[in-house]
């Protein structure tokens, strides 16, 4: 049974998962009433809950009455086909927010409420889904699922995750263009499982003949968050990364392979944690996986008090790796996640040596030596931490001593070596973890991409998740770097919603109601502009040896005049900024350092002569602070973000080893832009209904709020209203006019013939501007069923 059916008082909770599970598992096997109330979990557990059992069994009868298969409470109301038909098809009233007559927030909130308590998670706003999250299983993600959502009318089913991976799908193979699945929302609300939903539906949409390459496929997501998510205050399995997963089809529309790209890692995490919080998912299944093999000590693991890289004070961690049956189980899959993509064991081993090696690195412990002559040399007091940490990465540990311990100058042609203070050893060594952390992750990522990439001429269906809005008690660097990328991908969603319509209707002539919504271009601008945007002044501060992150704030506060940015009074290192999604104020401690992400050279070469193979690798690429994945990509774009234009930027590739975290953070968010831009987009909105994660819990305010600086309202209207596909008349022409003209002819991309195809298809409001033909969301849909049909 579920989890949750184990308490009484969150029977009710469960109801619904647990029908499903009853249902599907028995009831499909053996479809008898009495066979379902001799289930052994119903006698055990409800046995004497009669109002339970005569529900059950008013489910099956009314459902073996109407012959069909057996479906769940909840799958009915899924699969149920709620739609006036009105001539064409049209979304019910239900399914999709455009149909509201009334267009205010209230109504809408109400709408959404209403659903999410038939747990009716999913709505359309026209073409853009909004996906609540149940915070519960659902069994709507079944194969069943999958084939009522393949290639059909979108109005035929009930809105779901797989409608919106089938439009892209169907979209793609229909144009021959690629797509660009963008999902967001705030931490939490459900962007990693809404793209795994997606990229389980692809590869059944892509059906790929080859079962091997499928379950290659499927196993990326887990393999890469294993390493990239971690626990956070708000969301247990909180991605730490961004991430778009570009799925590869032949023309046909087969999946032929797929490729990751992996966008700022919150590297010091490995480190630090906040309290509350956990270090990577890996840390902790790799110690349970080795603990149950007993081999801890064969990678020098204590099996009582954890290393402090993964103890975060509470004491509890020890106990929850030796107790916790799901960290074993999940160091379980990953091994099979690595088999299955295609690691070597040779390679796999070198990983677990590598992660080993960085729990261990963590405990090397520094003291002052104090002698006449020297006050700020420092000396290992814990040896044999240190020659853990040596041994298993496959170094000298006397060498990695003098690394951490001192560095070399070169003043006047002459190299000097000075000692390192207690402190700064503390900090070139946990600058040494960050940066064996952040290469492994990148090697493990591009090694995927070798082994599923496939370089035969395609298409490919983007998914971009990343890292949700963030508002702690404490904000550092990291949430300032997660919010501005979620600054750009509103951006981008405004752009594609509101401006760009906006500035066609103007062009082509065709009057058409202006609708307001909130632009976060001078806000991004804040960030980005050179010389004084805010991540310029940080990169300006952090040349200055002298600079402390109070100079920083000051140097903020001075240039950055504008309404999103304030410095409150009394707290010396705090500055506010009010982004799209709210205020946040953060804490400048350490942005500096951060920024700087310096990795002293010594360091570099002793892990170069290290014996592991694979690190020797992640270490033999020029010395910049994105490692091998800089290393991969040859050009360098800026985004420009008025025409939505991607240029080469030719001067961006200088000085890589100056590069600072900000550069190396414009820089990802330009080439994941660049990526983007080429695909024609599909979003996914995805909402938190509450704070505590409990099922059916919707709070108004909560959803209120998302929907507010998500624009939502705003998208009605627009959706309601706009006309969100324009195509040039000749493209228009191509593409339909099998609709108005025999096989054989090649009409001219005209004005006339285009008419002439619309009105033989008996569409209803469309308008012709000077140069495109403007439809409403539900025509192209409308006009490929024709199209398929004739
Ligand atoms: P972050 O920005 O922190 O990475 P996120 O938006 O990716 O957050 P998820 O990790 O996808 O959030 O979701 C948080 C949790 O909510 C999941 O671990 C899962 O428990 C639950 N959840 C989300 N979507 C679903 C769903 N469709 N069905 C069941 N549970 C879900
Ligand atoms: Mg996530």
């Amino acid at each position: 049974p579920p989890p949750t059916l184990l308490h009484p008082e969150k029977w009710c909770r469960g109801f619904n998962h647990f029908i499903s599970q009853c249902l599907i598992k028995d009831f499909e096997k053996r479809p008898s009433v009495t066979h379902l109330l001799e289930h052994p979990f119903i006698k055990q557990v409800h046995g004497k809950d009669m109002s339970l059992q005569k529900q059950l069994a008013e489910l099956i009868q009314e459902q073996q009455q109407l012959g069909s298969v057996a479906k769940t409470r909840h799958e009915r109301i899924h699969t149920r086909r709620p739609y006036h038909v009105d001539g064409a098809d049209k979304y019910s009233l239900d399914d999709d927010l455009v149909n509201l007559e009334v267009l205010d927030e209230d109504t809408i909130i109400h709408q959404l409420q209403k659903r999410y308590a038939d747990l009716q998670i999913y709505t359309y706003v026209g073409d853009i889904l909004i996906a609540l999250n149940p915070f519960q299983n659902l069994s709507i993600y079944s194969p069943q699922f999958s084939k009522l959502y393949h290639g059909v009318k979108r109005s035929s089913n009930p809105p779901h995750i797989f409608a919106s991976a089938d439009a892209a799908y169907q979209s793609m193979v229909t144009f021959s263009k690629d797509q660009c699945i963008v999902i967001s929302g705030e931490s939490g609300a459900g962007k990693t499982e809404s793209a795994h939903l997606i990229v389980q539906h692809l590869t059944f949409l892509g059906k790929a003949n080859n079962r091997a390459l499928r379950e290659k496929i499927l196993q990326v997501n887990p393999l890469v968050e294993a390493f990239g998510n971690a626990c956070t205050a708000i969301n247990d399995n909180s991605s730490r990364f961004g991430k778009y997963l570009e799925m590869m089809f032949t023309p046909t529309g087969a999946v032929m392979g797929a490729k990751i790209s992996e966008y700022l890692l919150e590297k010091s995490r490995v480190i630090k944690q906040a309290v509350g919080e956990k270090n990577f998912h890996i840390f902790y299944y790799i110690y349970a996986g080795l603990y149950n093999q007993k081999k801890l000590s064969e990678y020098r693991l204590p099996d009582k008090k954890p290393p402090r890289y993964i103890d975060n004070e509470t004491g509890k961690v020890m106990h929850d790796i030796i107790t916790k049956d799901s960290y074993g189980r999940q160091f379980e899959a990953i091994q099979h996640c690595f088999r299955i993509i295609g690691f070597t064991d040779e390679e796999v081993y070198s990983v677990y040596r590598i992660l080993t090696g960085i729990l261990n690195t963590g405990n090397i412990e520094f003291a002052a030596i104090s002698s006449q002559h020297q006050t700020d040399k420092s000396e290992v007091p814990n040896p044999e931490a240190l020659d853990n940490a040596a041994a298993l990465l496959s170094i000298g540990s006397e060498e990695l001593q003098e690394a951490l311990t001192s560095h070399c100058v070169v003043t006047r042609g002459e190299t000097i070596i000075r000692t390192n203070t207690v402190d700064k050893a503390a900090d070139v060594r946990d600058a040494m973890s960050k940066a064996l952390y952040g290469r492994l992750f990148s090697w493990i990522v591009n090694r995927i991409n070798t082994l599923l990439h496939n370089t035969e001429n395609g298409m490919n269906i983007g998914i971009l998740d990343i890292f949700g809005f963030e508002n702690f008690a404490r904000n550092s660097f990291e949430q300032l770097c997660i919010n501005i990328a979620n600054e750009q991908i509103q951006f981008y969603f405004n752009q594609h919603i509101f401006a760009l319509e906006q500035m066609e209707y103007q062009s082509e002539g065709i009057d058409a109601t202006a609708v307001e919504y909130e632009d976060n271009r001078p806000l991004l601008d804040m960030f980005l502009q050179k010389p004084m945007g805010l991540l310029s002044l940080l990169d300006e501060e952090s040349r200055f040896p002298q600079a402390t992150d109070l100079t920083l704030v000051d140097k903020f506060e001075g240039n950055l005049r504008c309404k999103y940015f304030w410095r409150p009074k009394g707290v010396e290192l705090s500055f506010g900024i009010q982004h799209y999604a709210g205020k946040v104020l953060y804490d400048a401690s350490a942005f500096l350092e951060k920024n700087r992400d310096t990795l002293p050279a010594d360091i570099v070469v002793v892990l170069r002569t290290s014996e592991n193979k694979l690190l020797q690798q992640l270490f033999s690429s020029p010395l910049t602070k994105t490692g091998i994945f800089c290393t991969t990509l040859l050009t360098f774009f800026v985004f420009q973000v008025d025409t939505m234009e991607v240029m080469r930027h030719p001067e961006e590739t200088t000085n890589m080893k100056r590069q600072t975290m900000a550069s190396y953070f414009r820089y990802s968010l330009m080439d994941l832009l660049s990526k983007m831009v080429v695909g024609q987009p599909h979003f996914v909105r995805c909402i938190k209904p509450n704070d505590d994660r409990e099922a059916l819990m919707f709070s108004h305010e909560r959803v209120l709020l998302q929907l507010r600086y998500t624009g939502i309202l705003e998208t009605v209207k627009i959706r309601q209203k706009g006309y969100s596909h324009r195509i040039l008349f000749d493209e228009f022409v191509k593409r339909y006019y099998y609709l108005a003209f025999k096989a054989h002819e090649t009409p001219l991309g005209s004005r006339e013939n285009c008419l002439a195809i619309l009105e033989k298809s008996k569409l209803d409001n469309w308008i012709l501007g000077k140069t495109k033909v403007f439809l409403k969301y539900y025509h192209i849909e409308q006009l490929n069923l024709f199209l398929r049909e004739v």
